[in-house]
């Protein structure tokens, strides 16, 4: 299984840049994680958009689905044109579900599935897709967002979401081979932003509770240098620590 970076920038991109957009690829599955505003341009340039497999949308935060919108209209067409047939299965909070259902309407273009309609055990949700599974946590944030794990061959791949540190998240992340995680922030930014956000030294401190094998940092505020972030965060853990760099790509 591996990871690329589309976007890593949140709320907003870098002169060129773009926001939260991963693409994971293992298993005989390419799975869209978020789509940022700038993500599905950049997934272009390293893949035909029709074989996608699915989409996973941790929130209705732009910065996290806006390119949602540029994406129908692709499967819209290729499905218009025959060069793609099956709707693109998209996985989103149940919230605001007027606008995921509105997403999916005309056409069908998307088979959206609710995160909160998957079986929970022990606060987590599972499903799975060809080779991999899917696993969805809630989070803590200002509207409904989970943290997600892509599991296959025996690696799990950690997306934390958005979110802000609650007791539970070191459970949810345990065992991770790879740890994809925000640093929103430097330490001095947690009390503003800390109720729905990690800082960086709140995620090294969270891959270490953890046990991560390994961290990457990623949204980034725009005029934050990403490097010191990362030190930041690797004053706190053990494992070793990357900042996300748009167009690499991480074995899990
Ligand atoms: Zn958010």
């Amino acid at each position: 299984m591996e990871m690329t970076v589309l976007g890593c920038w949140a709320p907003y991109p870098r002169a060129g840049g773009a926001c939260s957009g991963y693409l994971i690829r293992g298993g005989g599955v390419t799975l869209l994680l978020d789509a940022g505003n700038g993500s599905f341009s950049r997934l272009q340039g390293i893949m035909d958009f029709r074989e996608l497999s699915a989409v996973v949308i941790t929130h209705y935060h732009t910065d996290h689905c806006a390119d949602l919108f540029c994406l129908r209209h692709a499967i819209k067409g290729a499905r218009r044109d025959g060069s793609r047939k099956e709707p693109l299965t998209l996985y989103a909070p149940g919230e605001p579900r007027d606008d995921f259902e509105r997403l999916a309407g005309s056409g069908g273009d998307f088979r959206v599935r609710f995160i909160e309609e998957l079986p929970l055990t022990d606060g987590i949700r599972r499903t799975e897709m060809g080779g991999l599974g899917l696993e969805f946590w809630s989070n803590r944030h200002s509207l409904p967002a989970y943290g997600v794990a892509v599991t296959g061959g025996g690696r799990r791949l950690v997306y934390a979401g958005d979110t802000g540190r609650f007791p539970e998240l070191a459970r949810f992340w345990a065992g991770a081979t790879l740890l994809l995680c925000e640093a929103s922030g430097f330490a001095r930014d947690e009390e503003q932003i800390g109720s729905v956000h990690l800082t960086a030294r709140q995620a090294g401190e969270l891959a270490e509770e953890s046990q991560a094998a390994r961290l990457v940092l990623t949204h980034f505020w725009p005029e934050y240098e990403p490097e010191a972030l990362r030190a930041e965060a690797a004053a706190v853990c053990r494992c070793p620590v990357l900042a996300a760099r748009e167009g690499d790509t991480y074995r899990c």
